[in-house]
């Protein structure tokens, strides 16, 4: 075990390189199906088992889908884009090569903002994102001396993002993570799912004395099935570099796969044995040219992405940071809210009935935003209730909200006036109530008008407790201050 003061001579460096599989119907290269959990070996035909002579044909929506994260990363595109082989073997791959961008990656540079938990905000440059095909799966069963092959996945589209080694703390990667799965979502090019295995992260580690000028030798770090794991296998790894450094020992440039069950790394393979690849341009796929109306059909389709939304919240209008935060969550949230608040300006009440009633209806439904019942116009509704003190809030949430969950086919002010629950602002009406509790309460009228100010919290109780709560409290606080000065 490393104790702190040691552990904070070191900084640790992380880079990080994402697989997303991208949501085509088809595949990159021919028209099978992509669907997950199909039958093995159902989805192939002669181009996905690399028939001899069988010709690739590029699925274009591919292009599209790299494109859309692209712009949403801030990067270049490239315009003239040719794929290349990458040749190896494994029994998962039968072509013996994978299709992918070697030399021109579809989008170069560019970042993603993440935020650290007091907020401030750190862009993770990125280094490129390129296209490839994914390959198939083998299947080790267990007490069974053969592995088997399922070639369903083999030519499913995939993405890689590469960042730059920016990430200084497993936190840091969590984060890049978190926020990469929500662009991808938010586009609607990759489910983001990563236990089943739709979006996939290796993660590049190396520590480094504090002030050092050069980094240290990495160690890439595989098999990770979730964010929560490639925090714990950077961790791991971080601790385990600086004891190698602590002992004199070097770290050696390998790739590691993550344990699970313990939360360990154990060396797969060196970088001695680094695979030559001979990488060559495919020959039997033409170059992909971008053109400037592509681009664009592009560019205007591309929604508002969480950071945008995020600083729209926090800046105009006016919520917190967390708020933000939770409300950009899932492009569906998003929208919800801001269709509640196109009819608004009471955003902060929004973003606490968005945060309260609704949130806690959706889990206790275990519903997704996309099947609240209640339309957001109708919400804007009640929030306009509670905003001109029409019914409190804890009547407009335990009384009119629930039965606008059950019945969406009256407003929330067809609601309250049918519960006959909105508030009573006729001074007229409230008056006798208000000189009927004074009478009642002899003593404290003299108490307080003895300087006793804090009894009108009582006096406001009884109006509200007399009137079943209809009172609005605002007018009914008028007339008692009226009454007793
Ligand atoms: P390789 O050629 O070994 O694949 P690359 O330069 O292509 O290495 O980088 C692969 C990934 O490793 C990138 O995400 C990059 O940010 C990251 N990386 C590079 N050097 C380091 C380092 N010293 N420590 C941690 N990550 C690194
Ligand atoms: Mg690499």
């Amino acid at each position: 075990m490393l104790d702190k003061s040691t552990r904070e001579k070191y900084t640790v460096v992380i880079g990080l390189e994402v697989h997303a599989q991208l949501l085509t119907k088809s595949k990159i290269f021919s028209s099978d199906a992509t669907q997950y959990g199909a039958s093995p070996n159902t989805n192939i035909s002669v181009i996905t088992l690399g028939h001899p002579g069988a010709l690739p044909r590029l699925n274009k929506q591919v292009i599209d889908f790299a494109i859309r994260m692209g712009l949403a990363c801030g990067c270049e595109i490239t315009r003239y884009n040719i794929f290349d082989r990458k040749n190896y073997f494994y029994p998962d791959l039968p072509k013996g090569y994978q299709i992918m961008q070697d030399k021109t990656p579809i989008c170069v540079g560019g970042g993603v903002y993440i935020r650290n938990p007091d907020e401030e905000e750190k862009r993770i440059k990125l280094h490129h994102i390129h296209l490839e095909e994914d390959a198939g799966k083998s299947m080790h069963l267990e007490n069974e001396p053969e592995t088997l092959v399922d070639f369903n996945r083999a030519g499913v589209p995939l993405i890689e993002i590469v960042t730059e080694p920016d990430i200084r703390s497993s936190e840091e990667a969590a984060s890049m993570l978190t926020e990469i799965r929500k662009l991808v979502r938010y586009l609607d090019i990759c489910d983001g799912n990563m236990e089943e295995g739709s979006m996939r992260c290796d993660a590049n580690v190396s520590v480094m004395l504090k002030g050092a000028t050069e980094y240290g030798k990495k160690v890439e770090v595989k098999n990770m099935n979730s964010i929560r794991n490639v925090q714990r296998a950077i961790d791991h790894e971080r601790e385990r570099q600086i004891l190698l450094l602590e002992e004199g020992k070097m770290v050696v440039s390998e790739t590691r796969l993550f344990n699970a069950e313990n939360g360990k790394t154990y060396s797969m393979r060196t970088k001695e044995e680094l695979n030559d690849y001979r990488y060559f341009p495919e020959p039997d796929l033409s170059p992909i040219v971008v053109s400037e109306e592509w681009l664009a059909q592009i560019r205007k389709s591309m929604p508002a992405l969480p950071h945008e939304l995020y600083h729209k919240f926090v800046d105009i209008y006016g919520l917190p940071a967390y708020d933000a935060e939770v409300l950009t969550e899932t492009k569906a949230i998003a929208r919800y809210f801001e269709e509640v608040c196109s009819h608004t300006r009471h955003y902060k009440a929004a973003s606490n009935w968005m945060m309260g009633p609704v949130k806690s209806y959706l889990n206790d439904a275990s519903h997704s935003i996309e099947k609240m019942p209640v339309k957001p116009a109708h919400l804007t509704q009640l929030i306009e209730l509670v905003a001109g003190d029409k019914v409190s809030f804890a009547i407009a949430s335990q009384k009119v909200f629930p039965r606008m969950l059950e019945d969406q086919s009256k407003s929330a002010v067809q609601i309250a006036e049918a519960l006959n629950l909105l508030h009573e602002s006729d001074s007229e009406n409230i008056q006798p109530l208000v000189k009927e509790i004074l009478d009642a309460f002899p003593q404290k009228v003299d108490e307080y008008r003895k300087g006793k100010k804090g009894l009108l919290g009582m006096f406001m109780g009884e109006v509200m407790k007399r009137s079943k709560g209809k009172a609005n409290p605002k007018v009914a606080n008028e007339l008692l201050r009226k009454e007793l000065e």
